[in-house]
């Protein structure tokens, strides 16, 4: 059996949320150290995905320290914000070479946060880097543009990792990076070992992508180096709880994984705007723990036979059985 499987989760998780609805917030500001102390108390939390710069005050990278180590949490990776105000028109897209410069900047400092950290990879998301409108921008500069980018920097820093989380749409109605086969053809292009795909079980289902499909054809190529989970209905990046919908093909998600021997950490990527944050935390670390629970005791032989056979029923009564006798 694998050894003990690692989970972890947005430091975003622990924050309070603002939409253009409730522009007051679901809840009072947090800093980056509340949110902290916050997914310290998680029952079975050890690692946790950084943004940076750090929010609610002006905090050193000791600080930060300081807060991971009484909460024994390590750092997985940092998400500069490349994607607030500044960034509206893009990052690496942006118009404005002054503006790209001021991501490609903002990056390179999240890269030396990385190496503070030992964490795995900086992990781009390039969220406002697409368009809204028919007409409105040049497609082949825009891609190459994307591109460019992420070639540069990961050219720029060789010993470090640089994973693309892409989604299709928010805030941009169409993301640059907006599926697993897009995001996999520009890699290929850039032709860097150390670009990779953060896939994010969300947005491919959101996407119309099947998430283990997704997983498969990413490792195919080599470039699986994170994912997150949560769940949505398909129509948007709803961010529910790990489980809470579609339990069946997130258990595929991770039997692909397995089934590929790929090893990482069991990330969580959850908005609980109007939840606890820990108990919504626990509750999708325990099911997590369900899948991982199946996964032993699944067939994988007779799922193999049945798969062989493209046997619908008798596959997914293997799976089913795996799974909903494991929680
Ligand atoms: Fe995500
Ligand atoms: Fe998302």
């Amino acid at each position: 059996m694998a050894s003990k499987q690692v989970y972890g989760a947005g430091i975003w998780h622990f924050a309070t949320y603002v939409d253009r609805y409730a522009t007051d917030g679901y809840g009072e500001p947090r800093t980056i150290l509340d949110a902290i102390d916050l997914a310290g108390k998680v029952r079975d939390l050890s690692v946790v995905d950084l943004i940076y710069p750090y929010f609610g005050g002006e905090y050193t990278n000791e600080q930060i320290d300081e807060a991971l180590e009484r909460n024994k949490l390590r750092v997985v990776g940092i998400t500069p914000e490349i994607y607030t105000r500044v960034f509206a028109k893009g990052s690496f897209t942006n118009p404005d070479p002054g503006i790209r410069k001021l991501a490609h900047d903002l990056i390179t400092e999240a890269a030396d946060v990385v190496r503070h950290f030992g964490a795995d990879y900086v992990k781009l998301w390039p969220g406002q880097d697409g368009w809204d409108y028919p007409f409105q921008v040049d497609h082949g500069a825009l891609w190459k543009a994307s591109m460019d980018g992420v070639g540069q920097l990961a050219s720029e820093n060789p010993d470090l990792k640089f994973v693309v989380e892409y989604k299709p749409r928010e805030p941009r109605v169409h993301m640059s990076y907006h599926s697993c086969a897009r995001t996999l053809l520009g890699m290929e292009k850039i032709g860097l070992p150390n670009v990779g795909i953060l896939l994010d079980y969300g947005h491919a289902l959101y996407g119309g992508e099947s998430p283990a499909d997704s997983a498969q054809l990413a490792i195919d190529y080599g470039r699986l180096f994170g994912m997150d989970v949560n769940d949505n209905y398909r129509g948007w990046d709803d961010d529910l709880v790990a489980g809470s919908l579609n339990p069946i093909e997130l258990f595929e998600f991770f039997y692909t994984l397995r089934k590929n021997k790929w090893e990482g950490v069991w990330q969580l990527d959850q908005f609980p705007f109007r939840e606890d944050s820990v108990a919504a935390a626990d509750h999708a670390i325990d099911f997590l723990k369900a899948v991982d629970r199946g996964l032993d005791k699944l067939d994988c032989e007779a799922l193999q036979k049945a798969q062989d056979q493209h046997d619908a029923i008798g596959a997914l009564a293997l799976a089913q059985r795996a799974l909903f006798s494991s929680y």
